[in-house]
C-alpha cells in the first residue's frame, strides 16, 4: 500500500504528473488555533458559508467532474476546511466515493485530536495516505500555539489541553503507521514559538512512525499577526535539525482545503466549485 501510495501521490513523493482533488466537506473544528482566523463559530454563524461546504453526497458528482478536467487526479484529499474528523462527512464521503472510483487514493489531514480514537475506523475505510498537523510536542509551548480545544462534550484549556492533544495525536500516528498508511507531519514554523523545537518535533513524531516532515512557515495573522513572518534561512534552518531524525518534505505548495489539479501546475477548482470558500486564504491541514 505505501508503495503505491509514494508512486501516485503528488504530496508523497510521486515523480510524475498525479493531481488531487480536495473535496471541502468538513467544516466544524475542535481547535483554536492562534494563528488561523477559521474559528468554529464563524463557519457556524456566518450565512452563506455553509453553502459553499459540499456534501458527501455532491463530492462524487465533484470528483466524476474533475476527472473530466484533470484525469491526471489520482488523489481524494479531504483537508477542511476545519478538522475531517470534528464530524462525520469525512468519513461517509471517503466511504462514498471509495465505491464509485476505487483507483483513487484516500487521503485525508487532521489536527489529530480525535485521531486516535477513530484510527481504526479510518483503517477500515482503506484510507491510504494521513497528514497530522502537530505543532508541539512539549505542553509548555504548545500552550502558546492553541488556547484551547472542545473534545466530545468538554471544552479544556491550558496545559491540560496541551498534554491531551499531543496525546491523542502521537497514539494516533503509532497506530495508523503500524497498519501500513503513509503518515506525513506538518508543523507550523513560528519563529518566536517552537523554532528551536523543530527537532524534538521530529524526533517524536518519526519515533511513532511518520516518515515524511513537511514544515510550514507561518502566516502572521489572527492572534499571532505581530509574529514574524519566516524566511527562507529559517525555514531552512528548521528543515536541517528536522533532517537529522526524518525525511523532509520540501514541495508543499500549502494547498487550499478545495485545491483541484496537480499541484503547482493549474488548478480547476473554479470550474468544479460554483462558489469557492469564502475564507480567508489561511490555513489548510495538507
Ligand atoms: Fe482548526 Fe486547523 Fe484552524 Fe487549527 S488550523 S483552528 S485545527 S482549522
Ligand atoms: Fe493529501 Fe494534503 Fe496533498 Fe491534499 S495537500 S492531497 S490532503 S497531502
Amino acid at each position: 500500500m505505501k508503495n503505491r501510495a509514494k508512486e501516485m501521490h503528488p504530496c508523497f513523493g510521486a515523480k510524475t504528473n498525479r493531481g488531487r482533488i480536495h473535496l471541502p466537506v468538513s467544516p466544524v473544528c475542535n481547535l483554536e488555533c492562534a494563528f488561523c482566523s477559521r474559528k468554529i463559530n464563524r463557519t457556524e454563524n456566518r450565512p452563506g458559508v455553509a453553502a459553499t461546504v459540499i456534501t458527501p453526497q455532491a463530492a462524487v458528482e465533484h470528483v466524476r467532474r474533475a476527472l473530466v478536467f484533470c484525469p491526471e487526479i489520482s488523489v481524494v484529499g479531504i483537508a477542511g476546511p476545519g478538522d475531517p474528523l470534528a464530524s462525520d462527512a469525512a468519513a461517509e464521503t471517503f466511504k462514498l466515493v471509495g465505491k464509485r472510483f476505487p483507483h483513487l487514493l484516500k487521503c485525508l489531514s487532521t489536527n489529530g485530536l480525535l485521531l486516535d480514537e477513530r484510527a481504526d475506523e479510518l483503517i477500515a475505510l482503506g484510507l491510504d495516505t494521513l497528514t497530522v498537523t502537530v505543532n508541539a510536542v512539549e505542553p509548555e509551548i504548545q500552550t502558546k500555539i492553541n488556547a484551547g480545544l472542545v473534545y466530545h462534550d468538554g471544552r479544556y484549556e491550558g496545559e491540560e489541553a496541551a498534554r491531551m492533544l499531543i496525546r491523542n495525536q502521537l497514539a494516533g500516528i503509532r497506530k495508523m503507521a503500524k497498519a501500513g498508511i503513509l503518515v506525513k507531519v506538518n508543523t507550523v514554523l513560528i519563529n518566536e514559538i517552537n523554532s528551536a523545537h523543530i527537532a524534538h518535533i521530529a524526533r517524536e513524531v518519526s519515533e511513532a512512525g511518520a516518515s515524511l516532515y513537511n514544515i510550514i512557515p507561518l502566516i502572521p495573522q489572527h492572534k499571532l499577526e505581530n509574529c514574524a513572518e519566516p524566511t527562507c534561512m529559517d525555514l531552512i534552518a528548521a528543515r536541517e535539525q528536522a533532517e537529522k531524525y526524518i525525511e523532509v518534505f520540501r514541495h508543499c505548495r500549502h494547498c487550499r482545503a478545495d485545491a483541484v489539479g496537480i499541484p503547482g501546475q493549474n488548478d480547476f477548482a473554479d470550474r468544479i466549485y460554483a462558489e469557492r470558500f469564502a475564507f480567508e486564504e489561511t490555513f489548510s491541514h495538507g
